[in-house]
């Protein structure tokens, strides 16, 4: 029996994930931040991220930073 190993090297990005709180639905969803494009919420299809310019803005409630 032959197994595979999978060494795939993810690498780290200096990213930023928030935890965000739909304002509608409740519903939490992660969002990175950097995204250039918008976030929609997947229960209610509410915006959770747009992006004004280069710059991305949280609409929902952020519950959380994540690395
Ligand atoms: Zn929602």
């Amino acid at each position: 029996m032959i197994v595979k190993k999978h060494n795939i090297m993810i690498p780290k990005p200096r990213s930023n994930f928030v935890k965000v709180e739909c304002d509608s639905c409740k519903n939490i969803k992660v969002l990175y931040t950097y995204s250039t494009k918008p976030v929609l919420c997947p229960s209610c299809n509410a915006e959770l991220l747009v992006n004004t310019g280069g710059q991305a803005k949280i609409l929902g409630n952020i519950l959380e930073t994540l690395d």
